[in-house]
């Protein structure tokens, strides 16, 4: 495995001086034979999973959890009229876009620096409301 990846962590503002720091877990980088990426967390236990784009699931091996599939397989995908089938609603808990928080941000020195587009983290993203200007000038360039 890897070296595990950073969270990714980005600030959200109202536009109005609050502001919400989010950390989202990074994806697990395993890739089975034909492309699929896992959709789980990174470092998770159990197999590495994703669905097919025809809706099967998809799953294979974890070399850090083996004894999480039955013995002499190494992959397999169930269609979604098979019994076996893997809900994706059962699969929420472990996807990992839900392994994600948000806080508000309370320290005014950090807020400070937010203000002045220098997030604590440097590979931090920022997301803020549109000024009236920025909103005139995609309205000019005929944009929205
Ligand atoms: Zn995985």
């Amino acid at each position: 495995m890897n070296k595990k990846p950073k969270p990714t962590v980005g600030y959200l503002t109202d536009g109005k001086g609050r502001w919400w720091r989010s950390e989202t877990q990074p994806q697990c980088s395993d890739e089975d034979v034909f492309g699929l990426i896992c959709q789980g967390v990174w470092g998770h236990r159990g197999v590495h999973w994703s669905y097919k784009q025809d809706g099967s699931y998809a799953y294979w091996i974890n070399e850090s959890d083996p004894g999480s599939i039955e013995k002499g397989i190494a992959a397999g995908w169930t269609p979604p009229d098979h019994e076996s089938y893997v809900h994706p609603l059962d699969k929420r808990s472990e996807y990992y876009v839900t392994h994600h928080s948000v806080e508000e941000v309370v320290d005014p020195l950090v807020i400070e620096r937010l203000e002045n587009e220098d997030p604590p983290e440097t590979d931090a993203y920022i997301d803020r409301p549109l000024s009236p200007d920025e909103i005139k000038h995609l309205e000019d360039t005929g944009r929205v």
